[in-house]
């Protein structure tokens, strides 16, 4: 057994929306049909009241002057003592004694025989000085089959006039749910790269279609970075396993030691390439997941101190400028480790012989500038150089060692703390890069 709201859930949003208008139409048709029934019986009788009002104004007048009780078809008028006995020579009226105190009260009565009767009464002063209790009376003949015929006929109106709006209701809704049938279909048979035709109506569905579209070519996008991405990865793995296995094959098929020895270390360097580029694709494959730690204050001149002593002995001498002593920026420490760690890593790479490190703050940013006087990067590679596996010249980088991520992941870096990266000239001649983070006011 479904539970029923269940059940009310698994129906069609053209079968739900039919059936609620049609429970609100039927209500308030049933609701007025019962309205307008009960108020039936008291206009009838309002309307026989109006009758008899006229009618006594007439006998009331005449018992008055003194004529003999009037006649009138189909309306009984009674001249009655104020006891109820009647004066005018008929047959008792049948009105009992509180019956005619209400009469003389000037209440209408409806007395429940069969027929049912109702009464009007007037005590009036007939000319010898007598009271007089002038009554007229109807009988209420095929009263209670009008009611009750009424209220029939005003349920089928009711029912006839709620099934009707069930059939307006269902049918407008089919015409109004007939672009999300198609579009349903559209999206169906859609082929990849393609998009959503958008209906003419500048509706909610033309709106949700362009969000639907918008929605594909994001996905697409993310898709085809990530195809770009794997791509490259295998491209760039398959190089040094490549060598690695080249060089141990040789060393098995010559068990020479000497040659052995050097095969070794050759090897060595490439499985080293090869950490360094799986560490880089997976920081990358992390931070592409979302995986953001908390940003926080981090003090960058230190942290280009650091860097600095980090650098492999050899390298070329970096001058550090600090404009001011300290600066709070808000970031990781270790992204910013990364960011230092790789612009000077790639200044030592390129510089003839000298290296500039400044850290410069204004209000609200946090700024690291890295100079060399190396051979600088042409402006056609500047918008690439932070893409990923992108290498200004492949076997200048190959000698150097470097599989084109580095950069990539210092922009990764900065760009999802809110800063931004940049390459130019630098005045020393070589390359200027120079990377901002958010500034922290402690
Ligand atoms: P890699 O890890 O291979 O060095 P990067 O992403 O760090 O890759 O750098 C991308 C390219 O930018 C490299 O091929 C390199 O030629 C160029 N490049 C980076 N830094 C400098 C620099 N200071 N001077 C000249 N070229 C640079």
């Amino acid at each position: 057994m479904i539970p029923p709201r269940r059940w009310w859930l698994r129906r069609s949003l053209r079968f739900r929306i039919t059936m609620i208008a049609t429970t609100i139409t039927l209500a308030l048709l049933f609701g007025l049909a019962g309205l307008a029934g009960k108020t039936l019986g008291p206009l009838l009788i309002q309307s026989v009241d109006d009758e008899l009002t006229a009618v006594l104004a007439t006998a009331g007048d005449q018992v008055r002057s003194g004529s003999g009780p009037p006649e009138r078809g189909g309306i009984a008028v009674r001249v009655l003592d104020t006891a109820g006995t009647p004066v005018d020579g008929g047959a008792p009226s049948g009105l009992d004694r509180e019956q005619v105190g209400e009469l003389k009260a000037g209440l209408p009565v409806t007395d429940p025989g069969d027929p049912k009767w109702r009464w009007l009464g007037e005590v009036v002063t007939a000319p010898d000085g007598a009271q007089r209790l002038v009554a007229v009376g109807a009988p209420l003949v095929g009263f209670h089959a009008a009611v009750v015929d009424g209220s029939r006929w005003l349920l089928l109106v009711a029912l006839v006039g709620a099934l009707v709006a069930t059939l307006a209701t269902w049918l407008g809704i089919r015409s109004a749910l007939l672009p999300v049938d198609r579009m349903r279909r559209s999206v169906r048979a859609l082929p990849p790269g393609r998009r959503l035709p958008l209906p003419e109506a500048g509706d909610e569905l033309r709106d949700l279609a362009a969000e639907f579209n918008a929605l594909l070519r994001r996905q697409e996008e993310v898709s085809e970075r990530l195809r770009r991405f794997t791509g490259d990865a295998a491209h760039e793995l398959r190089s040094p396993v490549a060598s690695i296995r080249v060089q141990a094959e040789v060393a098995v098929s010559n068990p020479d030691p000497e040659l052995a020895q050097e095969t070794l270390t050759d090897i060595l360097d490439e499985a080293e390439r090869l950490s360094a580029l799986l560490d880089g694709l997976l920081a990358l494959a992390r931070s592409d997941a979302g995986e953001l730690p908390p940003a926080e204050p981090v003090e960058v001149v230190t942290e280009a101190r650091d860097a600095v002593a980090r650098l492999p002995e050899g390298a070329p001498p970096v001058r550090v400028h600090a404009a001011v002593p300290t600066a709070w920026a808000l970031a990781a420490p270790a992204e910013v480790a990364l960011v230092l760690d790789n612009l000077l890593r790639n200044a030592c790479r390129y510089a003839e012989s000298e290296i500039v490190l400044s850290v410069l703050a204004s209000r609200s940013r946090v700024r690291v500038v890295v100079d060399d006087d190396g051979p600088g990067i042409s402006a056609e590679h500047r918008e690439h150089v932070f893409d990923r596996f992108y290498r200004v010249s492949d076997d200048r980088a190959r000698s150097s060692g470097g599989a084109g991520l580095g950069l990539a992941m210092v922009a990764e870096a900065v760009r999802r703390r809110g800063g931004r990266v940049t390459v130019g000239e630098s005045p020393e001649g070589g390359a200027r890069f120079q990377v901002n983070w958010r500034r922290h006011h402690g």
